[in-house]
């Protein structure tokens, strides 16, 4: 009798144990096995030594991430032949299949790299970074910037922490930058009424392009979208398709590739500061590898 009441006692636990375990060995099974690319989600890139108060390195937002760190994972990268996708390389590559991958990208593995809102350090301490890799290396990197073109700065000035124009102009001309829409003001899009949702999307897009104007011949510039807040609803993306051919959430998740249901939601994984370079490589070393044919 008592034996009886032990194993009807026990067997909950076991039952838990064996689904726990079946679950596990599911999702490692799905994450080895699932091609994946990393879109990393960054904000600012912060140069330590310009703070106040040198000694603290966690004195900026923690959505921020330094300068240095950056450095470090860019050049871990590069020098592990990793391809930088653009935003039309994703959709043109890996969402629509619709362009065979060139055999020079044979045996690499894909990230993208975005930057989301106007920061200045975009072009002051970002794009001197890329600089310094593609000459060390000779190649040049390129990283996606969703900008919101209501909130860049009009004219140059050292107090401004704001981007403007001509640093976008800079960084497409020289080919580091990838410039696509972030919506006007970073207004959260899923509590605007219909005008407004249609301002800020059709807005920030012809913003980036007059702002781009002459640098763009094959129409590049805001034909992609990172919903602010990573804030979306099948309202908001229904209007999104009548300017923009994809959109991007923020939402710590892998790019799955051939898993892709929507279009208008493709996955980015957060970034902070808090992220050592180590961390981050960890994340990038799963990207999956390009096979040849
Ligand atoms: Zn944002």
């Amino acid at each position: 009798m008592k034996s009886i009441k032990l194993k009807l006692k026990s067997f909950p636990v076991w039952v838990f144990l064996a689904t726990l375990l079946v679950i596990t060995s599911i999702w490692l099974i799905i994450d080895i096995t699932i091609p994946k690319i990393p879109i990393l989600g960054f904000h600012s890139i912060v140069d330590t030594k310009k703070l106040a108060g040198k000694n603290n390195n966690q004195n900026f937002p923690k959505i921020d991430y330094t300068k240095g760190d950056f450095g470090e994972v860019l050049d871990y990268l590069v020098k592990h032949n990793f391809w930088f996708i653009s935003s039309q390389e994703l959709y043109d590559y890996f969402i629509f299949n619709s362009r065979k991958i060139p055999s020079e990208h044979i045996g690499q593995r894909p990230i993208m790299l975005t930057f989301d809102d106007s920061y200045k350090t975009f072009y002051t301490d970002l794009l001197p970074v890329l600089e310094s890799i593609a000459n060390k290396y000779n190649q040049k990197v390129k990283v996606v910037l969703f900008i919101n073109p209501g909130r860049m700065a009009n004219h140059e000035s050292k107090t401004s922490y704001n981007i403007t124009c001509n640093n976008l102009r800079e960084g497409l001309e020289k080919g580091f930058f990838d410039i696509q829409s972030h919506g006007e003001n970073h207004k959260k899009l899923t509590d605007l009424n219909t005008k407004d949702l249609i301002y800020e999307l059709e807005t920030a897009q012809l913003q980036l392009r007059k702002c781009t104007a002459g640098l763009d011949p094959n129409q590049t510039v805001a034909s992609h979208l990172a919903y602010p807040y990573g804030a979306s609803n099948p309202r908001v993306e229904k209007f999104a398709a009548r300017y923009y051919k994809s959109a991007y959430l923020y939402n710590s998740r892998f790019f799955w590739q051939g898993w892709l249901k929507n279009k208008y939601q493709i996955p980015r994984l957060t970034v902070n500061h808090q992220k050592a370079p180590k961390g981050l490589i960890y994340v990038a070393e799963k990207a999956l590898k390009i096979k040849g044919e």
